[in-house]
């Protein structure tokens, strides 16, 4: 066993085949679906200055207050590993003025995203991330599209996710500022009956002691009030709309007006996808509205929405699926002496140029090794060449399924593997099946 210098720092993963074809397909998939949509693609640094994650995310918050890899540069600025998505995203939108262009801005990113957390099952300390922000409007169908989105994704990879659904209001007296206070009276009337780590938060993000795992907590809060019975008429007939659109679009989800999310960038549309199989680190994704966060980065008001899916989890919930698998090479050639080598190297070649899956010998094994190796290849066909084709510019082509061959023209080969191809009706490497 290599010495602990030598291994993946804790709570990281390497991913590797063949586990990364999951990662490839999933991926890929959710690529093509955020693009049918008329999402593209942005990528932002893998760091950012601190201030962008305190001043957006909110200091109050687990994730900024406990959770991130923050470090000084060379010049003595505070640079943090990026713990999630949307600020960073808001973050370039202002800086690139992309809001001043044709809103609203629609985008999506897939990276790794970085949270010290206490590793297990399901919850990593670099962790990968899908998501998608949609940024200037606040029209409840945009609420409506980027969860069925997210949904359908979901659905799509054979999760079967259970959405639960909440409106968190927004930030005025009339509306969630108005709850706050009463429910800190609340709070501090039912202190003594609550776990200690939690008293603590109702001075600091009273909302969050919903999010408690606490038992006692848990209890206390059953009788709370709550968040969706304080809401101003322009927030309740905002959900009411975003329920009613998800409704048509047939985007079942259970109404939860304890879900609060861990972000303080958060407004009035929350919701979470919670998956089975998957013990206590059962999310595997959320998002919401986050109407101040513009101006929260110094920008002016630019309400959003996202949402950002957690990929390792995803395939966790999704470990007995059959993922595509990359598929066999349609060739795997043979050379049979060092001039032959040469020649297959070039047939292969030719054969990837003309995008066709194509294998050959680089350990320098004899005949019998290299039809070895085309068997466990899977490869349709073995592509033999020796002194006699070189000699007539021809390729033996044996048909590995049942032992028959023929004699092509080397200028011939690629049409008649294509056309076999064609014939087999074999699919395309690396589709989600
Ligand atoms: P959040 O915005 O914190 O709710 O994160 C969105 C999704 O990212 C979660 O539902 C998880 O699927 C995933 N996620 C968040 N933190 C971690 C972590 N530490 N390890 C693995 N996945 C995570």
């Amino acid at each position: 066993m290599a010495s602990n210098a030598f291994r993946a720092p804790k709570g990281t993963n390497d991913i590797l085949p063949p586990t990364s074809r999951d990662w490839v397909s999933l991926t890929g998939h959710a690529r093509a679906l955020f693009e049918r949509s008329g999402y593209e693609y942005v990528d932002t640094p893998m760091f950012e200055h601190t201030e962008v994650f305190e001043r957006g995310v909110g200091e109050t918050s687990e994730v900024v207050g406990k959770q991130m890899y923050t470090f000084e540069d060379m010049g003595g600025r505070s640079l943090t590993l990026r713990p999630e998505g949307t600020a960073p995203v808001v973050r370039a939108v202002l800086e690139h003025n992309l809001h001043r262009a044709a809103l609203p801005v629609k985008v999506y990113y897939i990276g790794p995203f970085f949270r010290q957390e206490r590793p297990q099952k399901g919850r990593y300390r670099q962790f990968f991330q899908l998501g998608i922000e949609a940024i200037g409007s606040d029209d409840p169908f945009v609420d409506a599209e980027v969860i069925e989105i997210a949904w359908r994704l979901l659905s799509e990879v054979d999760v079967q996710p259970r959405l639960i659904l909440n409106s968190i209001g927004h930030r005025a007296a009339s509306c969630r500022d108005g709850y706050l206070e009463t429910l800190v009276q609340w709070l501090k009337a039912h202190a003594d009956e609550m776990a200690p780590p939690d008293r603590e938060r109702i001075a600091t993000n009273p909302l969050r002691t919903f999010d408690s795992k606490e038992e006692k907590t848990i209890a206390v809060l059953e009788n709370a009030p709550l968040i969706t019975d304080h809401l101003c008429d322009d927030c309740t007939s905002h959900f009411a709309q975003v329920r009613s659109l998800l409704d048509d679009v047939g985007v079942s989800y259970d109404l939860d007006p304890r879900l609060v999310r861990g972000l303080d960038y958060y407004t009035r549309t929350a919701f979470e996808f919670v998956a089975g199989g998957l013990g206590s680190q059962n999310a595997v994704g959320g998002g919401g509205r986050y109407d101040g966060l513009s101006e929260s980065l110094g920008g002016p008001p630019l309400p959003g929405i996202g949402f950002a899916l957690g990929v390792d989890r995803i395939l966790l919930a999704t470990e007995d699926r059959k993922w595509a698998d990359p598929g066999p090479p349609h060739v795997f050639a043979v050379a049979l002496g060092d001039d032959a080598r040469r020649d297959v190297f070039e047939l292969v070649t030719d054969l990837r140029r003309a995008f066709l899956k194509a294998e050959f010998d680089v350990m320098g094994r004899g005949m019998k090794g290299q039809m070895k190796d085309a068997d466990r290849s899977g490869a349709r066909w073995a592509a033999i060449v020796g002194a006699d084709e070189l000699a007539a510019g021809e390729v033996t082509l044996k048909d590995l399924k049942n032992g028959d061959q023929v004699r092509v023209e080397r200028d011939r080969l690629i049409e008649v593997v294509r056309d076999q191809k064609d014939t087999d009706g074999a699919g395309e490497p690396g589709r989600l099946r």
